[in-house]
């Protein structure tokens, strides 16, 4: 199978080993192990003998790999609670207790947090209905909070159950090695797909023994060419191939992917005492800020998986999640139960919350897109897991199907056998309705909570609807955020202080916006340095290039708010004391992506785009419990 070719995109120049195989698949999340447990489980007939035969290796089964970019199978991030339909129909039999920290859910509760220190920005009109809420009877002063009494049908979650994405996955990845039809490769990020006269014809691997520009040094690997018939793209929300595929293919018309959130999460060993039992589903708004929602699930044995989402529409350029993160646990609600708790976890990962307003073409020749970057995420109710899963579900039915019938993977094939079965698929019914549940937000939360009541409650056919604004457009100057609470001049002194001493313009402004300072404990709130060490465990194996590039270096150096820098979740990207673009340690990245959308100036190439790149890289989070 291995052979020594010289490939024709990027780097033609340089000789690189090639492989084939059959099937090719870029990342191991929940919609590629969904592809694999179906394919791999079709291969076999009744007679024990595979269905098909491998075209790159007659006479033995399909050749199937796959390849993922962190350094172990599960170790991204998630919440996760779900309904887990598309799970339970793969294992019928699936006991919860069979997967560490996994757990039916027990009990839901979404709860609205008022602001008991006064800091965040809140409008007139916001005020006002807070007010008229502390009236009602399920206003507890003591707590600051308002938990609803009734959860509408759309979010709720039960019968489902709460499990770690990291446990679950490996779970999964153990069974699909186990039948040796197809092999995970971890720590093997995908630099690129082969794309070929439209086609195609599968994956370069990232080049390793290179210097952070990717320049060859000792020990120089070039990254393998890996061709197959077809290659099945389930990278996530920021994945690089994903992403390549849409600038080589373009969108389909009227598409764009402009909508994102940033979810920050711990895992937590919750303190001894504490009542919540596992299974508790909670999930609050309106605390630190009115756009930040935030999620507490319960697993077994005392440990909570709890996070915040800082969406895209957040019209702030100081938009540092850790350090909200942190103020929303002190909330008074929450605090009660996570008060003596200990930080097991922690990591960081963006949601892709476009949805089908931005699904790309779901296959073409050789190809097909599955999960997250493939527009699956449901952001009405909340459940990307098992859309995903289901998505890899309904391709390996219709992979199997071409195999068996000895047929080819071009695009007609493939939309005859995945892209209709996914537009007759629960996936795409649901997705319709959700489409635009969430565009009131670009007018506010209020209009936006009041869009997505009205999505949800009439089925999709009542939303409100404006224009979807691309994320830079939504990042205002700083002294506009700031406007009534700190004046124009201080905002300068601040900004000119800040540079000079090296200090952080988000934390500065905070603290003046009346932000108390996080007081640490050592166990739960701790630094975000010690977040990355201990909890994220975050690490970057050498010989690699930066995956992430500041484009045009003249933007960056005319840019006042650098929001990159404030909404970087591994403070790995810091500012630069000398003048050019921020600065950039690939140990400290905790591969979130959040710094590919939180970028205030578009690429002069590309409006829809942003002034940074960010590519396949290795390393990040050593964790398989997020
Ligand atoms: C904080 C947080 C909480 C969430 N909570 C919930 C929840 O409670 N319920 C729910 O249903 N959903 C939740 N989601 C959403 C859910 O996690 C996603 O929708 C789901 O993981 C998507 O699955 P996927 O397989 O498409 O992509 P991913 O899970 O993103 O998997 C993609 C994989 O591809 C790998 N990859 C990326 N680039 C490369 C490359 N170049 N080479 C090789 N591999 C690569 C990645 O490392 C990753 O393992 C949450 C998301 C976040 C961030
Ligand atoms: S990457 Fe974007 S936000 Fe960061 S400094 Fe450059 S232009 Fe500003
Ligand atoms: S540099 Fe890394 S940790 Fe920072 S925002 Fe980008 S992907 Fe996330």
């Amino acid at each position: 199978m291995t052979s020594q070719s010289r490939s024709q995109d990027a780097t033609p120049e340089i000789p690189r080993q090639s492989m084939e195989a059959d099937i090719v698949c870029v990342g191991f999340g929940p919609a590629v192990a969904g592809f694999l447990t179906t394919l791999t489980r079709g291969l076999t007939g009744e007679d024990g003998m595979p269905v098909a035969e491998s075209r790159v290796m007659p006479g033995m089964a399909p050749q199937i790999m796959c390849y993922e970019r962190a350094d172990d199978i599960g170790f991204g991030v998630s919440g996760v609670v779900t309904r887990g339909r598309a799970i339970r129909a793969s294992f019928p039999d699936l006991d919860p207790a069979a997967i560490p920290l996994a757990h039916a859910v027990t009990s839901e509760k979404v709860a609205y947090l008022f602001d008991p220190l006064g800091a965040s920005r809140r409008s007139r009109g916001l005020r006002a209905a807070e007010a008229a809420a502390r009236r009602l009877p399920w206003h507890d002063k003591a707590l600051a909070a308002l938990e609803l009494p009734w959860i509408p049908p759309f979010l709720r979650k039960e019968p489902g159950f709460v499990l770690s994405m990291g446990q679950f996955t490996q779970w999964v990845g153990g069974q699909i090695m186990g039948t040796g039809l197809a092999q995970v490769w971890p720590g093997t990020p995908v630099a690129a797909p082969l794309v070929e006269d439209g086609r195609v014809r599968g994956v370069r691997l990232a080049d390793q023994g290179v210097n952070r520009k990717g320049e060859p040094e000792a020990g120089f690997m070039p990254g393998m060419d890996v061709t197959a018939a077809l290659t099945v793209v389930g990278d996530g929300p920021v994945g690089p191939v994903g992403r390549a595929i849409d600038a080589a293919l373009g969108l389909p018309a009227g598409r764009h992917q402009r909508d994102w959130a940033l979810g920050m999460k711990a895992v937590v060993q919750l303190p001894e005492g504490c009542p919540l039992a596992p299974g508790t589903v909670v999930h609050t708004l309106g605390f630190p800020e009115p756009e930040i929602f935030g999620f507490l699930y319960v697993y077994p044995e005392g440990v909570a998986s709890l996070g915040i989402f800082v969406p895209s529409w957040f019209d702030s350029p100081v938009r540092t999640a850790y350090r909200y993160l942190q103020h929303w646990m002190r909330h008074p609600y929450l605090w009660r139960w996570l008060e003596g708790g200990t930080l097991r976890s922690w990591g960081a990962k963006t949601l892709a919350e476009w949805g089908r307003h931005g699904e790309p073409f779901l296959a073409g020749d050789g190809y097909a897109r599955i999960g997250e970057c493939s527009g699956s995420t449901n952001v009405l109710t909340g459940s990307g897991v098992d859309e995903a899963w289901a998505t890899g579900v309904l391709l390996g039915e219709g992979v199997l199907e071409l195999l068996r019938q000895g047929r080819e993977f071009t695009r007609e094939n493939l939309e005859e056998v995945y892209v209709s079965r996914r537009r007759r698929s629960w996936v795409e019914q649901e997705a319709r309705v959700a489409e635009k549940s969430r565009d009131g937000f670009q007018w506010g939360v209020i209009q936006g909570l009041v869009g997505m009541a009205l999505t949800g409650l009439s089925g999709g056919s009542l939303n409100l609807s404006p224009a979807v604004k691309r994320p830079h457009e939504r990042i205002p100057a700083l002294e506009r955020y700031c406007r009534g609470r700190i004046p124009d001049r201080e905002v300068a002194e601040l900004r000119a202080a800040c540079r000079a001493e090296g200090r952080s313009l988000h934390d500065a402004v905070m603290d003046r916006m009346g932000w108390p300072q996080v007081e640490y404990d050592g166990k739960l709130l701790v630094s975000h340095q010690d977040a990355l060490l201990l909890g994220g465990k975050v690490q970057a194996g050498p010989g690699y290039a930066d995956h992430v590039r500041f484009k045009d270096h003249g933007l960056c150096a005319a840019c006042t708010e650098q929001v990159c820098i404030s909404a970087c979740s591994g403070q790995a990207i810091t500012a630069n004391p000398e003048a050019g673009p921020p600065l950039f340690d690939r140990e400290k990245c905790v591969h979130c992506g959040a710094c590919l959308w939180n970028c205030s100036r578009p690429d002069p190439a590309d409006p829809e785009a942003a002034n940074v790149s960010f590519g396949a890289g290795s390393g990040g989070l050593h964790s398989n419990e997020n």
